[in-house]
């Protein structure tokens, strides 16, 4: 239809002054009749031709709208081929940029997809338009709970209405209790989703625990200090006023002030201890340390305290204990602090066992155990007796010059030595710790180079 209009339009006017020429007799009728038939034709094939083009121009463009491939075309006309030549460029040159778009919204998504805190994607309406695998692993089906907490639904809130960031710090109860702090960052342009807005959720628990850790850390050290140093205050102010012209009474104020000074200078030294060993626990030794040797020679220095509370040590221990990777100074204090604690709080007169025994060549090393015959520690104490100043009995633990640390140390010694601290106790029969440690691999020898 539109190729017969082009046509008629086309022949229009040459027809028009040939029927002219015919009709005042200029021409002969014969001969402008068959020149009118022969330009009719030719319009009519041109137009056919044109209105082919343009059809197919036409879809090149609908196409390159619509993403699409453009297929090969060939206009007919000779003026249509710069046309169709620009409009192939035009496609390439779309190609290529909504690849790119394409590329950076995969890298994006990817980007956000991998953070390692939960990112939540929010909707005009505030529902959830995506979520990170963070996100998701975090708090899965309860994500909608968790956006319902009262103070993250208010920054969420004022983060629309002011359309700017809002933080706000959030105790989640639900999957699992924990501190969280929350950034909502309004998007004005929307993100090619249609979010509009992102609330990144980051754990902080650790870091809060840290710090209640510090601060409790801070009070516990001042209360034991504080203890016997008021002590010593108040015996200073009784050896000068009431005693001073008592020296029985001195004398024995003297004496109980040497063990409040010796309680101090113990507490001083294991708070010491314990930070040398934080400050170093990331680092694994590199020693190796023959537990036979170690633990005879430390037996034999127990024997004051061991007379002291009647108490046999029975040491068995295989001769043919392989080395193990440790630090000598620390896995001494280690098989100090538990032996101290085992005559401490097992039963005077009694015996402690001290053992050690090679482990499966699946785990190789060795397994040092320290065990008691004392009153046991009830089970729900067991959990919490590596905390520092952690102690079942403060009283009884005092009394018998305990600072509350000695096993703290011997945790962050294990934990250095990638050894293993278990404590299994029953009330009545006695408690037994041990501690494994691995064994030293023996280095292969250089060829060439004398054993
Ligand atoms: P302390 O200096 O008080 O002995 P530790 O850190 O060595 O501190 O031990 C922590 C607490 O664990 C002790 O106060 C004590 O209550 C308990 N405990 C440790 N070892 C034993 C044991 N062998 N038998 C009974 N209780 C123990």
């Amino acid at each position: 239809m539109l190729a017969l209009g082009a046509g008629v339009v086309i022949a229009g006017v040459p027809v028009a002054a040939l029927v002219l020429l015919a009709a005042v007799g200029w021409a002969p009728v014969g001969a402008a009749l068959l020149a009118i038939g022969a330009t009719l034709l030719a319009a009519l094939v041109l137009a056919l031709r044109w209105s082919r083009d343009v059809d197919l121009l036409a879809d090149g463009v609908r196409r390159i709208a619509a993403d699409e491939p453009i297929g090969p075309h060939s206009p007919a006309l000779p003026g249509m081929w710069r046309l169709s030549t620009e409009l192939e460029r035009l496609a390439r040159r779309t190609t290529a940029r909504s690849a790119l778009i394409e590329q950076l919204r995969r890298a994006d998504g990817t980007v956000v997809e991998r953070l390692p805190d939960p990112l939540i994607v929010l909707a005009e309406d505030r529902s959830v338009r995506r979520a990170n695998s963070a996100a998701r692993a975090a708090f899965g089906a309860d994500m909608p709970a968790v956006l319902r907490h009262p103070e993250l639904r208010a920054a969420i809130d004022r983060a629309f209405v002011s359309e700017m960031p809002q933080t706000a710090e959030v105790t989640l109860h639900v999957p699992v209790p924990r501190e969280v702090h929350a950034a909502v960052v309004p998007m004005d342009p929307p993100i090619a989703d249609g979010g509009r807005a992102v609330v990144v959720l980051s754990d902080r628990s650790r870091e809060r625990a840290v710090e209640r850790m510090r601060a409790d850390f801070v009070a516990n050290v001042s209360h034991e200090l504080r203890t016997p140093l008021a002590s010593l205050i108040g015996f200073i102010d009784t050896l000068r006023g009431p005693a001073a012209d008592d020296p029985p009474a001195q004398q024995r104020f003297l004496g109980i002030m040497g063990e409040q000074a010796a309680r101090m200078n113990r507490l001083i030294d294991d708070l010491l201890s314990l930070s040398r060993i934080e400050l170093i626990e990331h680092q694994a030794p590199s020693g190796t340390v023959d537990l036979y040797g170690l633990a005879t020679r430390l037996a034999a220095s127990f024997e004051p305290r061991l007379r002291e509370r009647s108490v046999t040590l029975d040491l068995c221990l295989p001769d043919e204990l392989p080395e193990v990777i440790g630090d000598a100074d620390q896995l001494t204090q280690v098989l100090q602090n538990l032996l101290d604690n085992a005559v401490k709080y097992g039963r005077a007169g009694g015996t402690v066992r001290l053992d050690a025994a090679v482990t499966a060549p699946g785990r190789p090393g060795v397994v040092l155990t320290v065990a008691d015959q004392g009153a046991g520690i009830p089970r729900e104490h067991l959990p919490r007796l590596t905390e520092r100043f952690y102690r079942v009995d403060t009283g009884r633990s005092r009394a018998v010059g305990g600072t509350g640390l000695g096993l703290a140390i011997v945790k962050h010694i294990v934990n250095r030595h990638r050894g293993n601290l278990s404590i299994e106790s029953e009330e009545g029969i006695g408690t037994t710790v041990s501690v494994w440690l691995p064994q030293a691999v023996a280095q292969p020898v250089a060829p060439g180079l004398p054993v």
